[in-house]
């Protein structure tokens, strides 16, 4: 079975990121999933078929230029999801409510 090994790292290196960062970020599924996506657009895909390579993908990153490439690229798309979360509907909401205050 072929998988991008990426998309695990990414994944493990988001949470990381996530719980020592104080950008103020949406963390539900949407999120972390457009953040993902987001992401792995933007790294070389690594593509592994056995344990073996992952295992040895996983070496070679570390420590790595790579790494903190990705990490760099991973902040930026945070802050990216963070500007402009795709589910705004409560904030409509909210903002709805304000403007109806504000006329009354
Ligand atoms: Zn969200």
């Amino acid at each position: 079975m072929i998988k991008n090994i990426m998309e695990d790292i990414v994944g493990e290196c988001l949470t990381e990121i996530l719980k020592d960062t104080n950008i103020k970020v949406c963390k539900c599924q949407k999120c972390i999933s457009d953040i993902m996506a987001l992401t792995l657009n933007h790294v070389k895909p690594k593509y592994v078929s056995t344990k073996k390579g992952e295992i040895y993908t996983r070496v070679e990153l570390q420590n790595s230029q790579l790494k903190v490439d990705l990490m760099d690229t991973i902040i930026k798309s945070i802050l990216i999801v963070a500007r402009n979360p795709r589910h705004n509907q409560k904030i409509d909401k909210i903002q709805k409510i304000d403007k109806i205050e504000k006329i009354d």
